[in-house]
């Protein structure tokens, strides 16, 4: 008997209607984990290269891990991997919420889509049955009017719905999908791949636990947090309190809150952005994740300027900045209707805002006109245009179909020059974190196969000099025992890049909340290792937990290099290497010779060959020569 998951894997054929199940042992659980290593291994294993990613021919693939559903904090995350729609690449999203939990609750540990439905399905599984059902009266709808109608249907309230709105329809290539209306799996397009199949939602209803080799030991360590997790983790208790929106002030301060399309990292009145802000205005309720006490969602309300629904939640750090300072924005209210916006028609915020900025920053230069925007006076700080464009990019409607392709092909498209404009890697928009002040994740960025992501690393901010000892002794049992400063990107920050990149490759794998481990947060990497045997029954270590990390990332690289992506595409845009325009950080730009010299150091580091191909050794290594045959036609030998 398995412990902690089911070894099930659902199929589900939208071509042909037929549903089957894989088996799965030990051996490839271990092996692969879940999330996105247990995407990537179906995308390696089934998908021809050079699919295009919204044909049928893609894989959408729903994903828990080994410990998802367990009873304690961070455990309630799932992924959606597919081939990315944005960047050709490999694509990953992760959302909180309660779609991966309920997913193990039914009893499966991940669902495999593949072909697409003559016309709109949505498929139903719940503990006693599966099915799927026609869903024409849904298309067109946005997701809180469709999941309403679908839980109507099935007379179930709470079933857990992961859908998308108008803009996975109408394959907007940065349309998400959306569990429960306020959790997204936001990035790199996973709702046009869905629309593509036209497949509008699941809908998921568990009727078991998740069986667990160990309850006590996971009982107590999840108490253990909820009593102890105010008082000792300074950066969870900000989370409880105020949501992702605390560090809005503290990156405003530092000159990183991205600001005018990456112009500068200040914006003056950021105050009004502020967590604090939206505590004393129109916070309405905190909200958490399947077994989490820290409750970092929001629930906002607001009437004027603009009516807000709380049922789609509230916006994140990465939404205000996105939406806000990096379009100019400085009012709350604004923020939070695009947000509203982004959840009902069901995109991206931050690829939204992106666009929306790199839009006005073309405007604002004559690339584009009055005219090209249906009269939008499309200028920085125009609340209006922001709110506007939101629904033009979801509907493909004016320039907003050129904006619903993303900065990179919009770029292409306005010619010109315009790609000075366009702040991406790998064709994905930058998240709200600025290159130019921090080594580490100016080389997450440009490293990630994902493109433009926060995610591939902690920063380099709680490991600086004078940084809280918290921080810096949680990372000692990686063998990292230096403070490096905020910009350096010598041997030392790629060594440690390479260190933190494999344990948030790892809770990526294990589909775990980075907002509640080590390196930053509460739980230590010893007390994940024992949630972990706790769970499963097995008797691992934290070099194992970590192989799996380095696993997904060199799977991750072996699928981009089939792709056809080089070395070349490891870079940044030409933004970053132009000085900071105002602000603390004025002046600050990143130096091209010390950032290829820091990505060849790498290569070398984590096992690539100068063009960036992991080698035969390194996949031998972590168990992946299956792969080598590949890589080798890929390359030409
Ligand atoms: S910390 Fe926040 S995002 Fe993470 S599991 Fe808890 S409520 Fe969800």
């Amino acid at each position: 008997m398995s412990f902690g998951y089911s070894g099930k894997i659902l199929r589900v054929d939208l071509s042909s209607k037929k549903i089957t199940t894989d088996y799965r042992d030990e051996y490839f659980y271990r092996t692969y984990g879940g999330g996105s290593c247990l995407g990537a291994y179906y995308l390696l294993k089934e998908l021809e290269p050079a699919v295009d990613p919204l044909s049928p021919e893609n894989l959408l693939i729903f994903t828990g891990s080994v410990v998802t559903g367990a009873p304690a904090p961070g455990f309630s995350r799932s992924a959606i991997v597919s081939k990315s729609p944005l960047t050709g690449a490999i694509g990953e999203s992760q959302a909180g919420g309660f779609f991966g939990s309920e997913l193990k609750f039914a009893g499966y540990d991940a669902i495999v889509v593949k072909g697409k439905a003559e016309k709109p399905v949505y498929l139903s599984i719940r503990g006693w049955g599966m099915e799927i059902k026609d869903a024409a009266h849904l298309w067109g709808k946005t997701t809180g009017e469709a999941q309403a109608i679908i839980r109507e249907e099935l007379g179930d309230e709470h079933v857990v719905v992961a859908l998308i709105g108008q803009a996975g329809e109408n394959l907007v290539r940065y349309a998400c999908v959306l569990n429960n209306l306020k959790s997204a799996y936001g990035r790199v397009g996973m709702g046009a791949v869905m629309g593509s199949k036209n497949l509008k939602a699941i809908a998921v209803r568990g009727h078991k636990e998740v069986e667990l080799k160990d309850r006590e030991t996971v009982l107590r360590l999840a108490k253990h947090f909820s009593t102890n997790f105010k008082e000792e983790s300074p950066d969870n208790a900000g989370l409880n309190d105020l949501g992702t929106a605390q560090y809005v002030i503290g990156q405003n301060e530092d000159g990183q809150l991205p600001t005018r399309n990456f112009q500068t990292g200040y914006l003056e009145e950021a105050e009004n952005l502020s967590g604090q802000k939206m505590k004393e205005t129109i916070l309405v309720d905190r909200e958490g994740c399947y077994a989490c006490p820290v409750k970092c969602k929001r629930v906002v309300k607001a009437e004027e300027p603009f009516a807000v629904d709380p049922i789609y939640g509230g916006p994140e750090y990465e939404t205000i900045t996105m939406l806000g300072s990096n379009c100019g924005i400085d009012d709350l209210v604004t923020v939070c209707k695009g947000n509203e916006l982004c959840n009902k028609y069901g995109l991206d915020t931050i690829s939204t805002g992106s666009a929306i900025a790199f839009a006005m920053e073309c405007y604002e230069n004559g690339f584009i006109t009055k005219e090209d925007t249906e009269g939008v006076e499309l200028r920085f700080g125009n609340a209006e245009a922001v709110v506007e464009m939101v629904g033009k990019i979801a509907r493909r409607e004016g320039i907003g179909d050129i904006l619903a392709e993303g900065v990179k092909r919009a770029a292409e498209r306005f010619g010109r020059g315009a790609e000075k404009f366009a702040i991406h890697v790998k064709g994905q928009e930058f998240p709200a974190h600025m290159p130019r002040a921090k080594g580490q994740l100016a080389l997450s960025y440009a490293l990630s196969p994902l493109g433009a992501d926060h995610l591939v690393t902690e920063h380099d901010t709680a490991f600086v000099p004078g940084a809280p000892s918290f921080f810096s002794d949680r990372v000692k049992p990686l063998g990292v025992h230096e403070p490096l400063e905020m910009r350096s990107i010598d041997h030392k920050k790629v060594r440690r890049f390479l260190y933190f990149q494999n344990v948030s490759s790892l809770l990526d794998t294990l589909t775990l909340c980075f907002f509640t481990f080590a390196p930053v947060r509460y739980f230590t990497f010893d007390e994940l290792v024992e949630l972990v045997n706790a769970i499963t029954g097995w008797q691992t270590s934290l070099w194992e937990l970590l192989k799996l990390g380095e696993r997904r990332v060199a799977m991750f690289r072996a699928f981009n290099v089939r792709e056809g992506f080089t070395r070349e595409d490891d870079w940044l845009p030409e933004r970053m290497f132009e000085p900071i325009q105002t602000g603390p950080r004025k002046g600050q730009k990143l130096d091209k010779e010390e950032l290829k010299k820091s990505i060849k150091l790498y290569y070398e580091m984590v096992g690539w060959d100068v063009d960036g191909v992991p080698t035969n050794g390194k996949l031998a290594e972590l168990d992946l020569f299956w792969i080598a045959d590949e890589l080798a036609k890929a390359k030409g030998e």
